[in-house]
């Protein structure tokens, strides 16, 4: 077998391989993708060495949390893509798209039943970890979770990072080993396994393919059983958007990056979030293509792992810059939500947090908005209000910007738990990226993770960092921005 990184692998059981079944499958759950995925790269190694088929499952439930028309359409397009992808790859794909709460209850331990073994995908964050290791224990045979969400195999860090600086140190004299241990990018290229002969017809009958549902976009979204006020975006789902993004990024900003990212109107940040959010993208990708522009080898690393953002990947400014988001920050919040089942939780804040936020909590609010209010963008501040507009319209906020959205949501509420429920609601429920640790770490970032105390203190933030729209307003470029998203 592949020895890619035995870390990446987590036993979901102890049960043992069943090598007379009819067939390997992989579950795909969150690295919905047919490049760079290290589940799907073990699941064809299992299926070489067993010589058996194939089967690759990629489930859409309807009753998950913040479920709606934006995000189940973004998801689909993805299950189209990666149906052409396995078109002419030596595997069945089977795509399954529940029309009815709970109709694909019990669908994977059938299939699990007639398996060999099962692989599934390791996502620390959102309902999936209790789902895997619930299905784990009941399935009949060796099932196990693949790791392949960053550069820095999850289970390698044996603590949880509270800032970004030592994360960064960690990663710098973690990560040479494993830039070299990379997924392949197409791991059934060259492959030959035994096609399935004939899926199950009891299992086709009674969950049958979600092709109609798939190939009816949008229309078929109005039958589905979701939120449907929460309407899709123009961004377009699916590893072939993904793969545009990144080059137009690649080709147009990642040279501006470091000056321009914090300015809306200068758009030079990479809107590749969404698709990393739900692996139509992967990291490794993305850190392959960017060091191809970049002409880099791992040669060029500096061996002073001093934490520094600047200098030690030895690549120009903009992909420095850039690399400390995607892989430094990104990885942080994945670092968090692996180790911590509290991670959505105010009482996971670090103790100055919560102790300034308890000190300041009866300041008097200068103003005082409701959950509706701040959902409908009806404030008085018309910088807020236009992110809002960006978040309802698009499904994104500029970086920049969702700190200030943040920020202001605390001073607005009542107290900071309330603060933390209203933004967490509204950031899961409206932007692609959300649900993902991610979403975790810039919304705990607000009240304090990963941050320290700054003085003087203030009425209501205390210690906590504060940020004004008036001073947003003067520092960024922001006249295009608010022109665009200055009503409704
Ligand atoms: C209140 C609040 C809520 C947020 N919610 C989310 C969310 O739900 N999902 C999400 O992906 N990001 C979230 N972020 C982080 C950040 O705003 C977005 O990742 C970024 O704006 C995505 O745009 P981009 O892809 O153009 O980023 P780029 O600037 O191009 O960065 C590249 C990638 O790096 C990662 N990244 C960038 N900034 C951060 C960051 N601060 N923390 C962690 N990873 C980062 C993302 O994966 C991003 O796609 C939130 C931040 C705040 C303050």
């Amino acid at each position: 077998m592949n020895p890619f990184a035995a870390e990446r692998i987590t036993p979901l059981n102890r049960f043992p391989i069943n090598p007379d079944a009819d067939f390997v499958l992989y579950w795909m759950i969150a690295f919905r993708r047919a490049k760079w995925n290290f589940s799907l790269q073990r699941a064809v190694d299992w299926a070489c060495e067993l010589g058996k088929p194939l089967l690759i499952f990629e489930a859409l439930s309807c009753d998950y949390p913040w479920a709606s028309e934006r995000l189940h359409s973004f998801i689909l397009e993805g299950m189209k893509n990666n149906g052409s992808d396995f078109e002419s790859a030596p595997v069945s794909y089977f795509p399954f798209v529940e029309k009815t709460r709970g109709q694909g209850k019990g669908l994977i331990r059938e299939l699990a039943a007639r398996s060999c073994v099962v692989i599934t995908d390791d996502y620390p964050c959102f309902f999936l970890p209790q789902m895997i290791r619930a299905i784990g224990k009941t399935v009949p045979v060796a099932m196990e979770a693949i790791d392949s969400n960053g550069l820095l195999p999850l289970p390698v860090a044996d603590r949880v990072f509270s800032t970004a600086y030592s994360f960064r140190r960690y990663l710098q004299h973690q990560l040479p080993v494993f830039l070299s241990r990379f997924p392949k990018e197409n791991p059934l290229r060259g492959v030959t396994l035994p096609k399935l002969q004939e899926f199950p017809a009891e299992i086709a009958k009674k969950w049958p393919r979600a092709d109609t549902i798939i190939n009816n976009l949008p229309d078929s979204l109005r039958r589905l059983p979701v939120d449907h006020k929460v309407a899709p975006v123009e961004t377009r789902g699916g590893a072939q958007s993904a793969g545009k993004k990144l080059s137009d990024f690649l080709d147009a900003n990642l040279h501006r990056y470091h000056v321009d990212c914090n300015h809306p109107d200068k758009n030079a940040t990479s809107r590749l979030s969404p698709y990393l959010h739900f692996g139509h993208l992967s990291v490794h990708e993305v850190f392959s293509k960017l060091c191809k522009v970049e002409r880099w080898s791992i040669e060029d690393l500096s061996d002073r792992a001093s934490g520094k953002r600047e200098g030690w990947w030895g690549m120009s400014p903009g992909a420095e810059a850039f690399l400390d988001q995607l892989v430094t920050w990104r990885e942080l919040g994945f670092n968090m939500c692996s180790k911590r089942d509290d991670y959505d939780r105010f009482e996971s804040l670090p103790d100055w947090a919560v102790a300034t936020l308890g000190d300041h909590q009866s300041d008097a609010r200068p103003h005082l908005y409701s959950p509706q209010q701040f959902e409908s963008a009806k404030t008085h501040d018309p910088l807020w209000n236009a992110a809002q507009r960006q978040l309802l319209r698009q499904g994104y906020i500029h970086n920049y910007l969702r700190m200030l959205w943040g920020k202001k949501i605390l001073e607005w509420t009542g107290s900071p738990r309330e603060a933390l429920n209203i933004m967490i609601d509204l950031n899961n429920k409206y932007a692609l990226d959300g649900r993902g640790p991610n979403s975790y770490t810039g919304i705990f970032w607000v009240v304090g993770r990963y941050d320290r105390p700054f003085g003087p203190k203030r009425e209501i933030f205390g210690s906590l960092r504060y940020m004004s729209s008036e001073s947003t307003l003067k520092k960024l470029k922001t006249a295009e921005y608010m022109r665009c998203f200055h009503q409704d």
